[in-house]
């Protein structure tokens, strides 16, 4: 039988008898291997020697020159040299980096003790009962996983076994992860892995991007769409899996409150709405803890990861009590290193820096004028397609020169190429890699914004954005 996921609900009739033939999708600003070391200086090459030894060419490395990090803090990482470089890029060290409360609770617990949840233990129900106190009440449990991609592949199992439906819906340059079930649903990959029979995409980053006022409708009838291609195959609908910043489809925060409607609508199909929080949630998008407050949407289990230990692995599911329990009918769920000690303490150290600090605030504060200067410089230059933000999160939109307006990957690389070389780290996102994508630590702070806008300054004035 032919496995060919069923295809964009965005333009059905087409898609649905088209297999998609083309392969593997580069990361964007990734190190390109086959082009070899020359040019970079000894220590580099002789690290990517050894990386490309031992641990192939698989995992991707950032950037034409790579950069060797050997310490960091706050929003700043340095290398072997000691260059001190502005990370605008990192929200897994959401709290900055080597942050000394995360690394006081984590080496305090180290020295108390470190084993599975399978026993009695305080710091587990410590955090897991102030984490739910984050959301409203009906989704009132939470189970412990290491990674986003773990936590996104249990909420869809749990979907599953809850609506005893098994299709999914996504955006259509969605991605959740890593594991061969949330692989198989995440269409950033490329086709190299086949997507699902079960899934069925949804592409919003045209309408994000230029909204008109009847965004809200457009989007709504495409998820519509999608959910009925997927009763008429037969899958029903279990879950449509969203990314409540829509990261890798360009940094699409939009108007607040249309994830609301969809959410309204999967549930009118039979299914439920994840809400992926692994990019937008503890406190990134300024006006709400959550991407889907944000989006006032009604979600039925919710998953995290990054930023959630900064940098000590953990990530979790929440959800609501019947979807839960329903799970726990068929199956039992024990992960062995998640909701771990050392984890929970890192993770409820997280917590506090963003309580003590007003992190929330803060990110609202500092997106707003960093997202606002950018405009005010950039505004009528060619090759500048527009900016978008919630708090801490900001996408910049590289276009041609010419009246046309198209994405323009090239220079969007060159861009992120040249502020490398000023020492601000920075990256792309998007179907086609085009969108600047910022995101720096969350205790970014006003020198750091007044450095960023320099160099994006500096950037402009040698004419890569002009
Ligand atoms: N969901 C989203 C939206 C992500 O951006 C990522 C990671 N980039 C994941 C899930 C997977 O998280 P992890 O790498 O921790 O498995």
């Amino acid at each position: 039988m032919n496995e060919t996921q069923l295809g964009d609900a965005t333009n059905s009739a087409e898609n649905n008898t088209k297999t998609k033939q083309t392969g593997k999708k580069q990361l964007a600003n990734g190190f390109d291997f086959s082009k070899g070391t020359q040019g970079l200086d000894a220590d580099s090459a002789t690290l990517i020697e050894r990386r490309k030894r031992v641990l192939g060419t698989l995992g991707p490395l950032f950037y034409n020159q790579p950069i060797h990090v050997v310490r960091g803090q706050g929003a700043h990482l340095f290398d072997a040299q000691g260059n001190d470089y502005l990370d605008c890029y990192n929200n897994v060290a959401c709290v900055g980096h080597v942050n000394a409360h995360v690394r006081e609770a984590v080496a305090d617990q180290l020295t108390r003790q470190d084993t599975h949840s399978r026993y009695l233990q305080d710091e587990v129900l410590d955090y897991a009962e102030r984490l739910l106190g984050y959301f409203p009440q009906t989704l009132d449990h939470v189970s412990f996983t290491n990674s986003g991609s773990e936590s996104n592949d249990l909420a869809l199992r749990m979907a599953r076994a809850y609506t005893g439906n098994r299709g999914v819906v996504v955006t259509s340059n969605a991605y959740h992860g890593i594991t061969d079930l949330v692989a198989s649903i995440s269409p950033s990959f490329g086709t190299g892995i086949p997507l699902a029979s079960f899934l069925a995409t949804v592409e919003v980053a045209d309408v994000l991007k230029n909204p008109g006022p009847d965004a809200e409708e457009i989007l709504l009838g495409r998820f519509e769409a999608a959910f009925r291609q997927l009763h008429d195959a037969g899958y029903g609908v279990s879950a449509v899996l969203l990314d409540q910043i829509f990261s890798s489809d360009g940094v699409l925060p939009g108007a607040p409150g249309w994830v609301g409607r969809v959410a309204q609508a999967a549930h009118e199909a039979g299914g439920l709405l994840i809400a992926d929080e692994v990019q937008s949630g503890f406190a990134r998008t300024g006006d709400a803890f959550w991407g889907f407050q944000r989006h006032n949407a009604d979600a039925d289990i919710v998953t995290m990861g990054k930023p959630m230990g900064n940098g000590i692995p953990t990530g979790a599911v929440v959800y609501k009590t019947p979807i839960g329990d329903r799970f726990a009918e068929c199956t039992r769920y024990f992960n062995t290193f998640g909701g771990n000690p050392v984890s929970m303490r890192a993770a409820s150290a997280v917590l506090d820096e963003i309580e003590q600090r007003e992190l929330l605030r803060h990110a609202e504060t500092i997106g707003d004028r960093i997202a606002g200067e950018l405009e005010s410089l950039l505004g009528d230059t060619p090759g500048f397609g527009g900016i978008r933000h919630a708090g801490l999160f900001i996408g910049l939109d590289i276009t041609s020169r010419d009246n046309r307006g198209l994405p323009d990957p090239a220079a969007t690389q060159r861009i992120v190429d040249e502020l490398r070389t000023r020492k601000v780290l920075i990256s792309a996102s998007g179907a086609d890699a085009s969108t600047l994508k910022l995101r720096p630590p969350l205790v970014f702070s006003d020198a750091d914004a007044d450095r960023l806008l320099d160099a994006m300054q500096q950037v402009k004035s040698v004419g890569l954005l002009r």
